[in-house]
């Protein structure tokens, strides 16, 4: 059985080190360079991996991985049309003293090494645990070549990276976890996943995220995350902003305070206003701003709002009558509101979602 070693780059992308058999070290890592990787000694076809330059702009040399042609034709069907259907690559070399050269420029070597190692029977040199990282590599790589079925028997020992995710890390990890449990299948994972993104994390949209660290995300879900949580916190201020707006009617409109013919409403009115706007510019959340412009999450605003501290003038006595403004205090009012748009919020995946990556759980089910 051929040794899968792995190019020497890989050691400064995982924040953990790769298991030791699939790793071979360079001791003179400048310039860097990789060493071939023979999955097969009567391999036919030599695959170019990885960009000649990383992401520093050093130079890198690709990594070479000799594989059997036939094996990558049965494990992908993008390998089939790329080594025997119509394209360029397909090209055989036409006398025997030339290697049969596949560029991938766009593949990573790492993931790729797995993928190979697996499809060529390798499995001891397969690891054991993978970070989130190398997991989500893995995966968008596998999705690529629609070979993602192949590490089923795997795939229960690598998800323990996606525990844990902490609040601080969520922004860039969750977007990467939602794409590996779509891609494995891993309906609750998903679920769990896309509902965290949609209500606890802070900041500005999921989208300008993956796009700016290019994350591979399932098709619309993230998309529809940002939109439901800008609608939410639009819902959410319009709450207390239609309250603000109950408060400073002009006289001859119907007003707030419930005892509004006993002239006392000014003054029980002012104290409503004034408390919970003053509740509001202390969470920055005052005068009240676009949806698109909170930073806070669903979770963060809903909390804020819940919060407000609002006061009333209580009993007032006039002409000997003595009239309780306290009933025209809204909290009640507001955390009934408030409550009902949580309880109404939409799910962050759609039955078309759910139907997809059930689907794709039997897929890797059924090998
Ligand atoms: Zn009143």
């Amino acid at each position: 059985m051929a040794l899968v070693l792995l190019p020497s780059s890989l050691e400064v992308k995982s924040p953990s080190p790769p298991p030791t058999e699939m790793v071979h070290m360079q001791k003179n890592p400048s310039p860097r360079s990789t060493s071939p990787v023979d999955l097969d000694y009567h391999g036919d076809v030599k695959l170019r991996v990885g960009q000649s330059k990383d992401a520093d702009g050093l130079a890198i040399e690709p990594t070479y991985f000799t594989a059997c042609s036939r094996t990558l034709a049965r494990i992908s069907p993008v390998f089939d049309r790329m080594l025997y259907g119509h394209f360029a690559e397909a090209r055989k070399p036409t006398t025997p003293d030339q290697d049969w050269i596949v560029n991938l420029p766009n593949d990573k070597p790492e993931p790729m090494g797995i993928l190979l190692g697996i499809a060529h029977c390798q499995f001891l040199a397969v690891p054991k645990t993978l970070t989130l990282d190398q997991l989500y590599d893995l995966t968008v790589l596998t999705n690529y070549y629609d070979a993602t079925a192949l590490l089923s028997p795997w795939v229960d020992s690598w998800i323990a990276c996606m525990d844990g995710i902490s609040k601080q890390d969520a922004r860039v990890l969750l977007p990467k976890v939602l794409w590996v449990a779509w891609e494995l299948g891993k309906i609750s994972i998903l679920e769990d996943t896309a509902r965290r993104m949609l209500l606890e994390v802070d900041g500005p949209p999921f989208m300008d995220t993956c796009e700016e660290e290019d994350i591979q995300t399932p098709p619309d879900v993230v998309e529809r995350i940002d939109a439901i949580r800008t609608q939410t916190t639009r819902s959410l201020l319009e709450v207390v902003g239609d309250m603000t707006e109950a408060l400073v009617v002009v006289d001859e409109r119907p007003r707030w305070c419930r005892h509004a013919q006993w002239m006392g409403h000014h003054k029980c009115e002012s104290m409503i206003l004034g408390s919970m706007t003053f509740c509001l510019a202390r969470a920055g959340l005052w005068p009240l701003p676009d949806a698109e412009e909170v930073e806070y999450s669903i979770l963060g605003l809903y909390g804020k709002l819940t919060e407000l501290v609002i006061h009333d003038i209580g009993e007032e006595r006039l002409h000997d009558a003595v009239r309780s403004h306290a009933e025209c205090n809204p909290r009640r009012h507001v955390l009934r509101r408030l409550r009902s748009i949580m309880e109404e919020l939409p799910s962050s995946l759609t039955e078309m979602h759910m139907a997809t990556v059930e689907k794709q759980r039997h897929r890797l089910m059924a090998t």
